[in-house]
C-alpha cells in the first residue's frame, strides 16, 4: 500500500447528486483529499454553485448535467469527465428520490421513478465506467444506501426497496469485478439534514424528535459527516474492504 492511505491526488471522481446534500458533502471530501471531481445532476444552476464551492478549496472540479437514470445520458456523462479530466477512478452512486407513500397507494409510475433513480440509475453508471476502471487497473465504487436498506417502514415502499436493492448490487459488483481490482461499497446513512428530509420533518409530526430520541448521537446528521467515509471508500485505504455497507448515522441502527 501506498504511504499515504487516504491520498487522491490524481484520482479523478464521479458524484452524481455531487450538486447538494450528502453528494456535495462526499465532494468535497474527495475534493480536499486530491481528486478531480465531476459533479453530475440535472440542475444546472445547483450544479454551477458546487462547482464553486469546490474551487474555492483549491480542487479541480467540473459539472454534467445528466439524468442519470437515461441510459445514453449516462455514456455521455462518462465519456464528457474521460475527455475533460482523462481518466475516471471513482464512481459515487448518490443521486436519489424519495416519494413517501405506503404500498397499496403508490402508483406504478411513482414505483419505477423511485426504482430508477435510486437503483437503476447505479447499474447504469456502474457499468458505464466499469470498462475505465479495469483498463486502469482498478477503480473505487461507492453506492448510497439507506436506514431503509436494513429497516422497513410503511411510507417507503418503493424507496426502501430500492435501498435494499442497492445493499445487494453492490455485493454483486463487489464479487463481479474484484478480479479487476475494482472494489464496490455502501454508505447507510441516517437521518441526514438535507432537502431531501426537509419536507419530512415538516410533513411528520414529531418525527425531527424522534430521531433525536433514537440517535445515540443525538444530532440529525450533516453533509459534511459524509468526507470522511468518502474517502475512506475512494482510496487505497479501503484497498482489502468491498461488499460492505456502512452505516453512518451516529448510531441508530445499533441503538437498542
Ligand atoms: P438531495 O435531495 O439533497 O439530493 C439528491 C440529489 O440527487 C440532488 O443533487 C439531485 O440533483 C440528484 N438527482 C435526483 N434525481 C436525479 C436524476 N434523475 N439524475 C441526476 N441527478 C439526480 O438528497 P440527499 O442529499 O438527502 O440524498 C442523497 C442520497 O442519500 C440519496 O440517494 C438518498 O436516498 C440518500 N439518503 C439520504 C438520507 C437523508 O437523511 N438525507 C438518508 C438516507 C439516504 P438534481 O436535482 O440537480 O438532479
Amino acid at each position: 500500500m501506498t504511504t499515504k492511505p487516504f491520498d487522491l491526488t490524481g484520482k479523478v471522481a464521479i458524484v452524481t447528486g455531487g450538486n447538494g446534500g450528502i453528494g456535495l458533502g462526499m465532494a468535497r471530501g474527495l475534493a480536499q483529499a486530491g481528486a478531480a471531481v465531476a459533479v453530475v445532476g440535472r440542475n444546472e444552476a445547483k450544479s454551477a454553485e458546487a462547482v464553486a464551492d469546490l474551487k474555492k478549496g483549491g480542487a479541480t472540479a467540473i459539472a454534467v448535467t445528466a439524468d442519470v437514470t437515461d441510459k445514453e445520458a449516462v455514456a455521455a456523462m462518462v465519456g464528457r469527465v474521460r475527455s475533460e479530466l482523462g481518466r475516471l477512478d471513482v464512481l459515487v452512486n448518490n443521486a436519489g428520490i424519495s416519494i413517501r407513500k405506503p404500498p397499496h397507494v403508490l402508483d406504478i409510475a411513482e414505483w419505477n421513478k423511485v426504482i430508477e433513480t435510486n437503483l437503476t440509475s447505479a447499474f447504469l453508471c456502474s457499468q458505464a465506467v466499469h470498462p475505465d476502471m479495469k483498463a486502469a487497473g482498478g477503480g473505487k465504487i461507492i453506492n448510497i444506501g439507506s436506514m431503509m436498506s436494513i429497516f422497513g417502514a410503511s411510507f417507503a415502499s418503493a424507496y426502501a426497496a430500492s435501498k435494499g436493492g442497492i445493499v445487494q448490487f453492490t455485493r454483486a459488483c463487489a464479487c463481479a469485478w474484484a478480479a479487476d481490482n475494482i472494489q464496490a461499497n455502501a454508505i447507510l446513512p441516517g437521518w441526514i439534514d438535507t432537502d431531501l428530509t426537509k419536507r419530512a420533518r415538516q410533513e411528520i409530526d414529531g418525527l425531527h424528535d424522534r430521531v433525536l430520541a433514537r440517535t445515540p448521537a443525538a444530532r440529525w446528521g450533516a453533509i459534511d459527516d459524509f468526507a470522511g467515509i468518502a474517502v475512506f471508500l475512494a482510496s487505497p485505504a479501503s484497498d482489502f474492504v468491498t461488499g460492505t455497507a456502512i452505516p453512518v448515522d451516529g448510531g441508530y441502527s445499533i441503538m437498542g
